[in-house]
């Protein structure tokens, strides 16, 4: 059975090598199923996004080969289908109204941890909310497939958590699963900063009765002493010229813990991707990617 998979940038900047390395990977592991992978643009803060970004994004894909099917879906374009499972949420008392400050949250020690107050005290809904989902349960599990089992307990478990911001924008929690349900995606493969934040989609899922995909974060790049290194400074540009594709695309795999012959670096970026479809092992893939001491042989 062939599944689905995607890639779901948020157009904040050009894709870079963290990027390059969630697209491949996300692509490689539903190509070496005959799966279809999608492209979705998660441009639902605008305050952040970067004008021109998205057509970049695209634009460096196609440079890399890396081939989605069907059309680009702008998850801009969606916000009615949000609006709705929003309401459908809070009709099922599944989601409520929050008036919190960051201030309030932090005084009351309940920025990481929502401590239910407005489940408690309904605010008065003239002023400006947040929308929270409601959590239920206090453990959640799930066997990542590159991670491990995940457990998250006690203060590990998410609270109650933000749905639509304050700022009048659906958060990503929410969109995120609708359009994975909604696309049909079976096999989420994206970066491990992302990891702790599939507790909150494992609750949505449950309270919209979706299917839940299967996970696979791609390792975080530490610095020699296992620090986990911000976005920023694994932001190296990417190159696109066609002569330095082939060798990105080449250490991207090898990043990746796979293990690409002698001959392909000579080879197209076609017959790279062609080689690493037919011989994908994501048990390959290390867990944690440490600076230092780079996953396979380094090469040049
Ligand atoms: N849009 C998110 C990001 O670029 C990724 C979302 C996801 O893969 O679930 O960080
Ligand atoms: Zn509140």
């Amino acid at each position: 059975m062939s599944g689905i998979g995607r890639f779901a940038p948020s157009p904040t900047g050009p894709l870079h090598s963290g990027s390059l390395l969630a697209a491949l990977a996300s692509y490689l592991d539903i190509r070496a199923q005959q799966g279809r992978w999608l492209l979705r643009i998660e441009d639902l803060d605008p305050p952040r996004e970067v004008a021109g970004a998205s057509d970049q994004i695209l634009y460096a894909l196609e440079r890399f080969r890396l081939h989605w099917d069907g059309t680009v879906s702008y998850q801009s374009q969606r916000l009615e289908l949000y609006r709705a499972v929003l309401e459908q949420l809070q009709r099922e008392g599944l989601a409520y109204p929050c008036q919190c400050s960051r201030k309030q949250l932090s005084e009351r020690n309940a920025l990481q941890h929502y401590d239910g107050h407005c489940r408690r005290h309904p605010p008065n809904r003239s002023a400006l909310c947040a929308m929270r989902a409601v959590v239920c349960d206090s453990e959640f599990q799930f066997d990542d497939r590159i991670q491990g089992r995940r457990i998250y307990t006690g203060s590990d478990a998410p609270g109650d958590f933000v749905i639509f911001r304050r700022d009048d924008f659906f958060a990503y929690q929410l969109a995120v699963v609708v359009d994975d349900a909604e696309q049909g995606i079976t096999q989420v493969t994206r970066g491990a900063d992302l990891i702790d934040e599939t507790p909150r989609q494992l609750v949505l899922q449950q309270h919209l009765g979706y299917k839940r995909p299967s996970y696979a974060h791609l390792p975080v790049l530490t610095n020699a002493q296992g620090q986990k290194l911000s976005k920023q400074t694994f932001a190296r540009p990417l190159d696109l010229d066609e002569t330095m594709i082939s060798s990105q695309l080449l250490g991207a795999l090898q990043l990746l813990g796979q293990q690409p012959p002698a001959e392909l670096y000579e080879g197209l970026a076609e017959e790279i991707l062609a080689w690493a479809i037919a011989h994908w092992q994501i048990d390959r893939i290390p867990k944690q990617l440490s600076l230092c001491a780079p996953a396979g042989h380094a090469h040049g």
